[in-house]
Formats: structure tokens, C-alpha cells, sequence
């Protein structure tokens, strides 16, 4: 048999664990199993590049992120255990594998210092997927080979075996069966969109369109130089993170205006989005002060 899986984030990752333990437990292990998974960021994936700044956090609390499973998952796979993110950051496990995979002192310091429920860099996380996808490969049986493809594929189509044709810009391959992993995808611009596009291009402005804001580089704008963010979700908190703390900036406390920030945003809601508001403050007493502060005006 052999499967393609397009995306090498959790759920690719995930789907590939599920695979190889059916594979373990339900079959004789006689017909050979060949999987390829393609993605070009590689295992992890774009939202958890490990060569992001750690600035951009995650927003679930460090130790409710896991790969792994235990008898409280209702799953057709054998219970496969073992630490979530938090347990793993704070182990000599971690230490070494960061360590062997180059990641620089601020990034171990942060992995050991971690509190429960404090956010992670996504970075620290997509090491975790790394560290997860290598104890797969160190636990293959035989008769399996897995392959990680950085390509983007560019098109599916089913022949006339009922066979996946899956091509990436320069090769076409044959499989049995095709896992798409994808997350969410960039999207073409909406007409205001455009029109603000438009504008910025006419105008000599700068206009970043809706991707993962980790991609941008916002480095080339001026010190002092109005910003207007549209949104005040996910990519609104790590532009602000980029924008200030990413240039050496710091949170601080003022008598009456806790957190001033020099943005304009706009949103339908006028307020940070709740579950993503919180996460940007990785410091748990400024967290509490900050969720004080919203809660007035809800
Ligand atoms: C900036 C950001 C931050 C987030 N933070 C959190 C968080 O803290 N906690 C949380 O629970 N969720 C978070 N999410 C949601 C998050 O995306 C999911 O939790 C998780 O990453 C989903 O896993 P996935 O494998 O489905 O998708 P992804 O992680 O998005 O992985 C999909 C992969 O598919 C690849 N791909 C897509 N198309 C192709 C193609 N044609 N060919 C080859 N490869 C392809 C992409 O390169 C990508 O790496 C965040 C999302 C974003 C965008």
C-alpha cells in the first residue's frame, strides 16, 4: 500500500502515528507499506516553523497541547502515551533534542522555565512535532519506508485504477490513498481587500495581506510610523508582539491606562478577541492584570 499524506502539520503528523500502529496491530506486516509525506516546510509545518521568533506564541496553555493519546481517547489505534508539550519542554529529552538541533540558548532557556499554563512559542511546539515524528521513526517495524517531500503538490487526479495521480512542479507520482492535512489556506483577496491593496500601492503605503503574520517582514517599517491593523484576532496580537516587544519593546504598567498600545485597530467587536487575547502575555501577573482590564468592558 502506498499513501500519500499532503501536509506535515499536527494532523498530518497525527495521521501518520495512526498508520503506522494499525499497521502494527492490525495487519500481518507481510504487504510493505510505503508513505510519503509532502509539505514544504517539512515535518510541523508553516504554522510551527521552528525558525520563528519566539515572540509568536501559541494560544493554548502549554500543558494541554499533546501528539500523544491515552484511554481517554476513543480511538481505533493503540493508547500511545507520553508527555504533552509542557512535561516534554521541561525534560532532559527536550533539552539534548534542542540542543542537537541547533536551537539557540534563549529558546532552551525558555523551554526549561516554562510554566503549566503559560503559551509556548510556536517554535517550541513545532520542535515537539519534530521530536514526536523521530520517535515514530525510531519505532518503524519492518517493512515500512517513510519519506518527507518538501514540495508543495499542485494536483490530484484519480486514474482509471482508481489510483491517486499526485503531482508536485516536477515529478508525478502513483498512490493507493491520499491524506489531505491541509490547515487553513491563504486566500485570494476580497474586493475591499483589493481596493486597500490598491490604495497602498498608489499612496507609496505599505499593505500586508491576510497571511500568517510570522511571514511578514515587518522589520523595513519606520520607527513612529502610524499603523493600522484590520482585526482584532490572532494576527492582530502577534503584529502587535512583532511591533513593539519584537523591536525591543516591553509591557509596563501605568496608573491608569494599564496597556496603551500605539495602534489603531479596528474590529466588529471593538475588543481583542477573548480566548486569543490572553496568550500574547506569556508573564501569568500581567496576564491577570490584563484579563482584569478586559473584563471591564464585558
Ligand atoms: C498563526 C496560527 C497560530 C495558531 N495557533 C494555534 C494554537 O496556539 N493552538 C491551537 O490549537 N491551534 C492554533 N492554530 C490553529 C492551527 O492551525 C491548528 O491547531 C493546527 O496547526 C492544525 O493542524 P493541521 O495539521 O490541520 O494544519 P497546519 O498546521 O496548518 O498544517 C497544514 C500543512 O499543510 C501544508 N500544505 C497545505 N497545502 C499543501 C500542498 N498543496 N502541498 C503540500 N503541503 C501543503 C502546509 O504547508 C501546512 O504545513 C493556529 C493557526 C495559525 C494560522
Amino acid at each position: 500500500m502506498k499513501i500519500a499524506i499532503i501536509g506535515a502539520g499536527p494532523r498530518g503528523v497525527l495521521v501518520t502515528s495512526a498508520l503506522l500502529s494499525q499497521y502494527k496491530q492490525r495487519t500481518d506486516q507481510s504487504e510493505p507499506l510505503e508513505i510519503k509525506i509532502f509539505d514544504p516546510y517539512g515535518i510541523g509545518g508553516r504554522v510551527w516553523r521552528t525558525d520563528q521568533w519566539n515572540g509568536l506564541v501559541m494560544n493554548s496553555p502549554a500543558d494541554q497541547v499533546s501528539l500523544f493519546t491515552d484511554e481517554s481517547v476513543n480511538l481505533s489505534s493503540k493508547v500511545y502515551d507520553g508527555p504533552a508539550l509542557f512535561g516534554w519542554l521541561q525534560s532532559d529529552i527536550a533539552k539534548k533534542f534542542l540542543t542537537d538541533e541547533g536551537f539557540d540558548q534563549e529558546m532552551i532557556e525558555l523551554a526549561e522555565n516554562i510554566a503549566p499554563n503559560d503559551y509556548a512559542p510556536r517554535a517550541l511546539y513545532g520542535a515537539y512535532i519534530q521530536w514526536f515524528y523521530s520517535e515514530l521513526l525510531r519505532q518503524l517495524s519492518h517493512n515500512i519506508s517513510i519519506e518527507v517531500v518538501k514540495s508543495q503538490i499542485i494536483s490530484l487526479n484519480t486514474n482509471q485504477d482508481s489510483k491517486i495521480n499526485v503531482a508536485t512542479s516536477d515529478k508525478e507520482e502513483i498512490f493507493d490513498k491520499v491524506v489531505m492535512a491541509l490547515g487553513q489556506q491563504d486566500n485570494y483577496l476580497n474586493t475591499s481587500e483589493q481596493q486597500l491593496a490598491s490604495y497602498a500601492e498608489e499612496n507609496d503605503l505599505k499593505y500586508f495581506q491576510p497571511t500568517h503574520p510570522g511571514d511578514v517582514n515587518v522589520d523595513d517599517l519606520p520607527a513612529g510610523e502610524p499603523v493600522i491593523i484590520r482585526g482584532l484576532s490572532l494576527s492582530f496580537l502577534d503584529y502587535t508582539s512583532e511591533l513593539t516587544l519584537g523591536r525591543g519593546g516591553q509591557y509596563f504598567k501605568m496608573m491608569m491606562v494599564p496597556y496603551s498600545i500605539n495602534h489603531l485597530a479596528e474590529s466588529q467587536k471593538s475588543l481583542p478577541v477573548l480566548s486569543m487575547g490572553y496568550p500574547t502575555i506569556q508573564n501569568q501577573l500581567v496576564k491577570n492584570d490584563m484579563v482584569k482590564w478586559y473584563n471591564q468592558f464585558s
